[in-house]
């Protein structure tokens, strides 16, 4: 039996931001994992308007984590042709490393999605989630995910993490409005995003 802990950090990444990198550094060392799967969401149902080619926001992750050997990226949701489910990415995630203990890592504002996802009592049996604080997000965050957990099961472990005011929104805000990001996106992702001319 191993005992290997992998952190799994699902997002649009559109575009990953110096909030996300940071974040998934400090819950590697607070839980001490052995390794991050950056998780690039194919075009979920509650985004379907992004306006930008999957293999881009694929592409952007992957730069965005070069150079840091405990930060992966995986491309199951990105190729999946239907949607992906998380219960089912973390299902395949779980058959493909047995002995894996999956840590899913969120903001405070997306683990209040998982009312809305498939099967989160499922979910919640498979791996345990991290939520991260967010700036503006935060309000009463112990109260809400004690109501998650009562309502289905699971362990939700609450960090403070970075906070840091930045969005994916913001930053396409930013580059419509011809405004500099490099203050916010690795250097790589800042040249991918002026060679390929998004979000403008
Ligand atoms: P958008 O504005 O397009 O929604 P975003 O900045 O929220 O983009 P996502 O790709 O939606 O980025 O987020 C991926 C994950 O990272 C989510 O769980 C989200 O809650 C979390 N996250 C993003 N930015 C922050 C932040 N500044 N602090 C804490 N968590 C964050
Ligand atoms: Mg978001």
């Amino acid at each position: 039996m191993s005992n290997l802990k992998y952190g799994i950090m699902g997002g649009t990444f559109n575009p990953i931001h110096n909030a996300h990198i940071r974040m998934a550094e400090e819950v590697r060392d607070i839980f001490d994992l052995d390794k991050i799967i950056f998780m690039p969401t194919g075009t979920p149902p509650h985004k379907n308007n992004l306006n930008i080619d999957p293999l881009d926001r694929y592409e952007m992750t992957k730069l965005a984590i070069s150079g840091n050997d405990r930060f992966e990226v995986s491309d199951i949701e990105i190729l999946n042709k239907s949607i992906s489910y998380t219960v089912e990415t973390v299902g395949k995630l779980k058959e493909f490393y047995p002995n894996v203990e999956f840590y899913f890592i969120t903001g405070a504002d997306s683990i209040l999605d998982i009312y809305k996802w498939r099967n989160p009592e499922k979910l919640l049996t498979l791996c345990k989630f991290v939520s991260v604080r967010r700036p503006n997000y935060s309000d009463d965050l112990e109260g809400k995910i004690k109501e998650i957990v009562d309502k289905f099961g699971g362990e939700i472990l609450l960090v403070d993490g970075p906070l840091l005011n930045i969005s994916s929104t913001e930053i396409r805000e930013r580059v419509r409005e011809g405004k500099s990001i490099e203050d916010f996106v690795p250097k790589k992702v800042v040249e991918y995003i002026k060679e390929n001319k998004l979000y403008i």
